[in-house]
Order: C-alpha cells, then structure tokens, then sequence
C-alpha cells in the first residue's frame, strides 16, 4: 500500500488509482499513456500531497516517503534492465516537476541523474558511444549545478562557449569524446571553485537533491508570479515525476522535439511541430540550434531547406503520427506533445491539452463537433467568449514588429491608426474632411461622445477599463486605450510626448492597438478578419442551446444597426440623454433647463419633440418586429450646461440671456453629489413635462415605425432610478396618459409597457412591491453597484488598483459583478418581483451583460434576457449558451461561479 508514490510503466500503472489534480497534470498523462499501451519510459510520480507536507504544513518530507521511492526505483530497475548508480548498466534519471496546471518552463528539471565519473564509462561502454556519454555527463553537471547547487548556467556556457571557438566550432554537436571530457574536468574545476565542494559522486545523493530542488521550485519567484498571475493557490503543491531516460541525443538516428496535434495558431488539422537531431529536451527551447520541421509540407510552408522529421525517419514519423490521432480521440482535443527519438525507437514524454491561438480555438472546436470527436455542446464550452469581440476588429498583423512609444490599457479592441488630434471638435471637423483620426485625450468627459463617434480610435492617458472613454469606446466598438500613464498630453503646444522622448504633433500618424493597449508611432500593418462561416455557425449552435435571450444597449441608429447584424434580439438599454447633445439640439436642450417656469420649458420641449420622434422612428424601423426598451432622461440636468466662464458667456449669447441671469441658473442647478441627486424618475417627478414630451415621442415614432414596417415594435419606457413604488406610480400614470392621447390622435392601438430599473437598493428590497406597477424590471447593475457599495465609479479607478494589489477585493466590481453583495440584491430582486407578478419579464442591462462569467450568474437567476453593447452581442450570445449548458449539466457550477 503506498501513500506518496506511484509508478507508471512499470507492469501495472499503479498512478491510475489517484486523482489527477494530485498527480499533476504531467503525472497524469504520463500514467494515461502508459495504460494506453504508447512508449513511455518507465517512471514514478511523487503526488503534490508531499509538497504540501514539505511547504504548505512546514512538515519536511513525511515519514515512508524513502521507502516508497526506494520501492518505486526498483520497479523502474525491473522494467529497464538497468540499475541506478549500476556499473555496467546504469539507469538515468530525469527529475520532472508538474503541478496540476501546466506552468509551462516555470518550474525544473534535471535530466541525465545518476551520472558520474563512474557511471559515466559504464554508460559509454554499453551504449558504445563515448561522445554520448560524456554529452550527458556535461549536460548533467550543468544542470544539476544550476537547479540543485545554484550555480548559474552562464558560468558553463562560457566554458563551453570558449572551447567551442577556440576549435572553431558552430555546434556544441561537433566536440568529440575527448574534448567534453577536458570541458567537464573545468567544470568540476569550477564547480571547487565556487561552491568550495566537488560534484556529488552517490547518484542517490543526487537524487535528493533534484527532488528537494524540483519541489522548491514551486516557491521560486518565477513559479510565485505566474501562479498571482493566473490565480493558482499556493497550497496545490507540485507532484514530482522521476522516470528513466531516453536518449534524443545518440547520434543521427536520435533526435528530440513537440507536436500539436492540430496547428494551434491556425487550427489547421495537420501535425505540426518541431524537432532537433541528436539533441535533449531542453535544447528546442533554449533556442541553440534552430529546429527543423516535423512534417514535410511544414518545412515546405516555412521555407527550411533542413529536412523534415517525416524525410528523415519515416518509421517513427508514421509513429508518431499514429499516436497523436490517438491521443488526441482520447482526450477529445487538440495535444501538445513533447517525444525524444532513441536510436529510430519513438518515445513519448508528455502530452496535455494545447494552448491555441482565438481564431484556432474556434475552428478547431467546430472541426472536432463535425468529426464526431465531441459534441455540439462541448464545441460551445470550447471557445472563449472573450475572444470573439476580438474577432470583429482588425489586428496587427502577426509578423509586425511593433515598438511602443507608449502603453496602456487595452480598454477596447481592435488596431487602428489615425492623424491625431487633440479635441472632440477637431475630430468631427477632420471626420467631415474624410479624414481619419485618433483623439487623444488626457481623459474624456460625456461632451466628447461625439469626437468619439467620429474618430478611428481613442487614446487617454488616465483612466481605468471602466472609465467613460473605454466604457463609451467598447460600446461603440471604438478602439480604445486608457491609462497610458508613461504618455503625456501636452495641450498648450499639442504634442503628445512618448516614451524615450518621442514627440508628436497633431496631424501626425499614431496607431493603437486597444486588444493589447499599445501605442504606436506611424502606420501599421493591420489585418481586417472577415467572419467566418465557421463563427457564423457557432452562433447559430450557440442561439439553439441558450435559454436567455440577447439584446443591446443601443442608442443610435448606428448601434442598432450594427446589433442587429451581430443577432441582437431587441434593445435592452437606448439611453435619451446622448441625442440631446447632438448638433444644435443642446442649445434647445440648455434653453429647456435654464428656463424660469413651466410655460418656457414646454416651448423648449415642443422644439426638442420632432427630434426626438425622428430619432426613435429611425431605431423602431430598423428594430422592427423586436422589443425596445427606452429610459427616460437619467442624468442631473447641469450635465447639460457649459463648465467655465467662457462656455457660460457663448451660451448666454446663444440663447440671448443675461450672463448673470445663467450664471444665477447654473449656480441653483450645482448638486454637492450629483449621482443621488436631483435625476433619473426624480426629474420626470419635478418636470413631469419633460417625461411627457419624451413618452409622447416614442408612441408617435411607434406609429409611424409600424405604418413604414407593417411590423410594430412594442415599445418598453423604462424609468430610471425608482427607490419607492409610488415614484413609479406617479410616472406611469403620466406616460399612460400620453398613450392614451397618442392612440386617439392616430386611430391606432398599441401595445407598450412600462417598467423601471433596479438600481437602488431600497427597489430590490421592495421589488414585490415596485412589481405591482411594473411590466418589467431591468438589472441597471452599474448603479446597483455604486449604490451597494457606496462607490463611484468615476472615482474609483483611483484606489481600486490598490485594493486589487493587496488582495483587498479580487475583481473590479464595475467589470464583473460581486456576487455576494450586488448579486444578493439582484437574487432579492428577482425572487420579490416575481412572487408579485409570476409574469415579469427581467432582463440586465449593465456592462455586465457582456461579461461571460456575469452572464453565467444570469443564468441562476433565470433572468429573461442580458443586454450589452453592440460589439459584445456575439460574446454574449455564446456566454448565454454556455451558461445555460453548464445550468442543465451541473446547476452546482452556478453557485461555484457566485463563490468563487
Ligand atoms: P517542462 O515542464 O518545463 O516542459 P519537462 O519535465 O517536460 O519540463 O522536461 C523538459 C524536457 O526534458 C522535456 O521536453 C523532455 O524533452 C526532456 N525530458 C524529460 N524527461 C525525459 C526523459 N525521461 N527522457 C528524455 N528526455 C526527457
Ligand atoms: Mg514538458
Ligand atoms: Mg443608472
């Protein structure tokens, strides 16, 4: 009975019993391999329990380990023939970490233990290659110095280094026999002179000393940053994997390399790998030698004159061959596989589940559901949502190599370049022009909107992902980076200055790429990805496994448009406030706020009506047949009138005022904190005009719409920021009014309903009650957010990187929602709504409506529908399905995700 070791290859695969997680993931396939009969040396897993034992609990290593290891080699002996420290046979050794995910070249490894200056003329006689065996004793001592003894590898690369030029050599594979034996002696010189000891002769002091080496590996600093990195706990541990040697590099016959099974950059089904002759391991990657193609139509494609695996050994090319088709039906998807060919005897030393480029993740998703290698569902689950946006924006090609003058977030994705300019106003008048630009801002403000719509791309030197530049920018589909801190806008001589004291002007070329947050000086080489049948039918697989529906917030035509064409099934969000910016409507707009009384508000009203009414009609008919939900004007109106004293003095000119008399307006309209103040259903409370005027617009667009379609849209007025079931009470009625008068005006009956957002915490809280009179509730959860929190949106990117840093809170609230906290009162919100009215159809419109993992807590929920920005439209339509398979498979997984 063992507790900490288990052997592999070696008669039964006694590995096969223990969970996975605790073999490691190369533990793991090293055991399923062996099971499925393919040619892996012999070997034995150390499970990641001992790590735990060693580090987590500070235990050192637990008692039995040694006799189990002892045990463990005597199998590997038994099943090679070969005896560890043996004198005339000796078995190798190589000392392998693997943590339960791949950490890929965090951790160590030591190849060729068990080698000394015994064992090493052994190994030369029996191999009958001296060359070889003092290859290994070098590589080995290296090695071992570096991993076990901290002895850096520069200090032996120079010797190596030195001898090699001083005999003219290119190749580390041109030292004779004679010449690595005269290099290992200055090793083992070097090693006496650094360390003050000599090179440690018993291979099972040796051995020790990997595996305590390869164990600390898991707390060295680069093993540290990629698990904070990639959120791996410490207290996983790692396994430790000791298996026999097979030798890549004895001679020409031997070589040593990877294979996917599929290409992973374009998901071509083809082997695809790399391979280097009469070499180890490691040497692929460190890049010595560069390698060869596996197959002949990959050296073919990269142009390589050296020939391929396939040309060169044709046995165990087919071999191999055979077993990634194997392996790859085994685990149902695309394989990364490390092999080492002995002598023409093919080897397989690991294979896991292979990284893949976006675009390659989805072709081969689709390929494996049509070869019947996995399901439809699975081919849903394979493809990152995430990635999909990526798909609808043109990078930068591929073999670019791009030099930043400066970076940032990447707020927005899509590469894009453009004159720069340094003003909203600059960007509309050179947009007219026909030209293209980039506007770089220190930050954006609501005002900008416009200078956004018209340029290529935005860049701002402050800022966080959720700032109004990248929240604006992702739902236009701008691309957008924020936050490049190391640039400086410098609006007095317009020159935005970058990193290395690069200098530009307005009208030079600049180029950002928001995918990655780069920012790059001239024009770039970007590709425009088409959407491919292979998207096209994903999406359909997608739409036919998702329960909730898809819908967009929208508050353009433009918008609309594109949502539509990316499979939006309504409008969950179109926000009024952005039309009454455009042109010369904010003159109307300032005129309605600063007027005295009621009767100067209703004149402004009248003229802002027919605007209004185009603009609906414009969005009914191009939504026609599907639901639109409109919100009624949120924002506290001085976001409306001019900021400084020279804005204020244009205006009052404009509407023909008295400086004095404005200033006294502005001054009466100043809110200490305008996010719970005077806005949302609390203006149309105070000015129910203003409601009246907006209602009136969206049923005389809903007529007109309907008699240009032939299809009506049912129009969903949504008021904002209700906190008490008789604030939303009061408006309705007024809204149903107008209805009522609309409906007699025109001789037409039409359906329309009138709900609110949740977005306080007193509405969820007294959601049964609000349900009452409401057709429908919206999740407006980025105010449900400030408000649960007490936090600003605005504000918070100033301290929330601090609390991220120390652990304080994990993910931006603002970018994926807190389950406990805001998602508590969305749960209240949901099961009270609907205890009132069974019937109430509940959607979230939210920037989280686009976030894969918020979607999947949608789902729990049971809402009807997710609203996001046109371009998260796909991501959301494929997190949806996913979210609902994962629902039906395991509905535990939902909790696991609010938990987790
Ligand atoms: P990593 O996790 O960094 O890939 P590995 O444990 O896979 O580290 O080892 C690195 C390289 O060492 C492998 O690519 C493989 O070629 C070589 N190697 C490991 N074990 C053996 C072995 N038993 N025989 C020959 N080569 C080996
Ligand atoms: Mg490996
Ligand atoms: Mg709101």
């Amino acid at each position: 009975m063992t507790n900490w070791v288990y052997s592999f290859g070696c008669g039964e695969t006694q590995s096969l019993d223990i969970d996975r997680d605790r073999l490691g993931g190369k533990g793991a396939s090293l055991a399923e391999m062996a099971r499925m009969g393919l040619p892996v040396p012999p070997g034995l897993t150390i499970i990641s329990d001992v790590c735990q034992h060693f580090y987590v609990h500070a235990k050192g290593f637990p008692d039995g380990l040694k006799q189990e290891i002892e045990a463990g080699l005597r199998a590997i002996e038994a099943a090679t023939g070969r005896q560890f420290g043996g004198a005339e046979t000796p078995l190798l050794l190589s000392v392998r970490s693997g943590s339960r995910v791949s950490m890929p070249g965090m951790m160590d490894t030591v190849l060729n233990l068990g080698l000394n200056d015994e064992t090493v003329k052994a190994l030369a006689a029996d191999t009958g290659d001296e060359r070889f065996a003092w290859d290994s004793y070098r590589r080995f001592i290296q090695m071992y110095a570096d991993v076990v003894l901290g002895l850096d590898q520069e200090f032996f690369e120079e010797i190596l280094e030195d001898r090699m030029s001083e005999l003219g050599y290119a190749y580390e594979t041109q030292l004779s026999a004679d010449e690595l034996k005269d290099i290992v002696s200055e090793y083992e010189k070097l090693l006496d002179e650094e360390l003050g000891e000599s090179f440690p002769q018993d291979p099972c002091e040796q051995l020790w000393g990997a595996i305590s080496a390869v164990f600390s590996s898991w707390t060295s600093a680069r093993a540290t940053a990629y698990r904070a990195l990639h959120d791996i706990p410490f207290d996983w541990g790692t396994a430790v994997n000791i298996q026999a040697m097979v030798f890549g590099n004895l001679g020409n016959d031997s070589a040593t390399g990877v294979a996917f099974t599929r290409n992973p950059s374009t998901g071509e089904k083809a082997l695809y790998g790399e391979f280097l002759l009469n070499a180890q391991g490691e040497d692929v990657v460190a890049g010595i030698r560069t390698p060869q193609s596996i197959t002949e139509a990959g050296r073919i494609a990269s142009g390589a004159e050296k020939p391929s695996l396939e040309k060169l050994m044709p046995r165990a090319f087919s071999e191999l061959v055979t077993v990634a088709a194997r392996l790859e039906r085994h685990y149902g998807d695309l394989q990364d596989m490390e092999f080492t060919i002995e002598r023409g005897t093919l080897w397989m030393l690991q294979t896991r589940n292979g990284k893949r480029a976006a675009g390659a993740a989805m072709k081969i998703a689709m390929d494996m559901a049509d070869e019947g290698l996995i399901s439809r569902d699975e081919a849903i689950i394979r493809v990152d949502p995430a990635t999909l946006d990526q798909m609808l924006h043109p990078t930068i090609s591929p073999d670019f190599k791009a030099n930043p003058v400066g970076s940032g977030l990447p707020a927005s994705p899509g590469a894009v370049t453009g004159e720069i300019v340094f003003s909203a106003e600059e960007a509309i008048s050179a947009h007219a022009e026909g030209r293209k630009v980039i506007l770089v801002r220190t930050e954006t403000s609501p005002e900008d909107i416009h200078g956004m719509t018209a340029a290529e791309g935005v860049l701002t030197t402050r800022g966080g992902m959720t700032s109004h530049a990248a929240v604006v920018a992702r739902g236009m589909g701008v691309p957008c980076v924020t936050g490049a801190g190391n640039m400086r806008v410098d609006r007095f001589d317009n020159i935005l200055h970058g990193v290395g004291g690069v200098l530009m002007h307005a009208g030079d070329l600049v180029t950002i790429d928001g995918s990655t947050g780069r920012v790059l000086k001239g024009a770039v080489p970007t590709q425009k990805p088409a959407l491919s049948d292979d998207f096209q039918r994903l999406m359909g697989w997608a739409d036919a496994a998702r329960r909730m529906k898809v819908r967009t917030n929208a508050d353009t035509p433009g918008d609309a448009r594109t949502a539509r064409e990316f499979g939006a099934e309504g409008i969950g969000l179109c926000r009024t406030e952005h039309m009454f910016f455009e042109g010369d409507r904010i003159k109307t707009m300032r005129r309605m706020i600063l007027a005295e009384d009621e009767a100067g508000r209703r004149a402004a009203l009248d003229q802002l009506l027919p605007m209004q009414r185009a603009d609906f009609e414009e969005i009914f008919a191009i939504m026609h047949g599907l639901p639109v939900t409109i919100r009624l004007l949120d924002p506290p109106l001085h976001e409306f009138l001019p900021k400084n004293e020279e804005e204020r003095e244009e205006v009052a000119r404009a509407l023909d005022m008295e400086t004095s008399l404005l200033k006294q307006r502005v001054e009466a309209l100043y809110e200490f904190n305008p996010m719970l103040g005077h806005r949302g259903c609390r203006l149309a409370i105070s000015f129910p005009e203003i409601a009246e005027m907006q209602a009136r617009a969206i049923f005389e667009a809903a007529v007109a719409a309907a008699r240009l379609t032939g299809e009506a849209v049912v129009p969903e007025i949504m008021v904002p920021l209700v906190s008490l079931r008789s604030e939303l009470e009061y408006v309705k009625g007024r809204i149903d009014g107008i209805a009522g008068t609309v409906m007699r005006e025109s001789g037409m009956t039409l359906t329309y309903r009138v709900g609110t957002m949740i977005e306080l915490p007193r509405a969820a809280l007294r959601a049964h009650e609000i349900a009452e009179e409401a057709a429908f509730f919206s999740l407006g959860t980025n105010d449900l957010t400030q408000t649960t929190f007490g936090l600003s949106r605005d504000d918070a990117p100033g301290f929330l990187g601090a609390y991220q840093k120390k652990g304080i809170l994990e993910r931006d609230p603002f970018m994926s929602l807190d389950f406990d906290g805001v998602g508590e009162l969305m749960k209240l919100a949901t099961e009270r709504g609907r205890m009132a009215k069974p019937d109430l159809q509940i959607g979230i419109c939210g920037e989280h409506g686009g976030d894969p993992i918020s979607i999947r807590f949608c789902e729990t929920l049971a809402l009807d529908y997710v609203s996001c920005s046109p371009f998260r439209v796909p991501t959301a339509r494929l997190a949806a399905a996913q979210a609902s398979i994962r629902e039906r498979e395991d509905p535990a997984s939902g909790k696991a995700v609010a938990t987790a």
